[in-house]
């Protein structure tokens, strides 16, 4: 999400969970009166307290959850999910801080795991993740690409969390082989 959009982003929030309960139409079929913390959470697979917790709505490219807002004047707004995530389980404003992951898996949306960061700190986190997640390949020469590359604990869950890509996709997003992603998913293996 962009920077310059940040505190745009939080007046719709807070306005939206304003007006909670708001009622939505579905395409097809009867008005249901749904609050947006019950919209919210049903596009949310959750699990135990201390696991991330996916979120099973549409997704950015890089893994982050998009949740759709009605706001005031009608009008739908798209915004990342750790965000409202954060305030409807907080009920605290970010303002024009980050919401960070603590456990570095972009679809998380436990409020365990978010955590407020400022801008520096969030860009900071950011590059490292991505390169320690995203890019393991990173600072290191080629041949460590494939093959050679273990995962830690806390990417397994991410790999395992991140859905609707192939296992092609995903060995390219982790720096592994298809054939681990395989073993991963599969629960045989989650290292070389
Ligand atoms: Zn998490």
């Amino acid at each position: 999400m962009a920077r310059l959009r940040d505190l745009e982003v939080e007046t719709f929030l807070q306005e939206a969970v304003e007006i909670e309960p708001a009622l939505y139409t579905r395409r097809k079929g009867p008005r249901h009166p749904r609050t947006i913390r019950a919209r919210f959470w049903d596009l949310v697979e959750k699990r135990g307290p201390e696991e991330c917790w996916p979120w099973i709505g549409c997704r950015t490219k890089d893994g982050y959850g998009q949740f759709g807002l009605r706001l005031t004047n009608g009008r739908w707004r798209t915004v990342g999910a750790y965000r409202v995530a954060f305030v409807l389980a907080t009920g605290k404003d970010p303002g024009g801080l980050h919401v960070c992951h603590r456990c570095d898996n972009p679809p998380c949306v436990n409020p365990a795991h978010l955590f407020l960061g400022t801008s520096e700190e969030n860009m900071a986190d950011a590059q490292k993740k991505r390169r320690a997640l995203w890019r393991p390949d990173a600072g290191r020469p080629r041949g460590e690409m494939h093959g050679g590359a273990r995962l830690s604990r806390q990417q397994v869950e991410g790999l395992r969390a991140v859905r609707g890509l192939s296992q092609r996709k995903l060995a390219q997003k982790f720096g592994i082989s298809q054939a681990q992603v395989g073993r991963i998913l599969r629960g045989e293996s989650w290292g070389v």
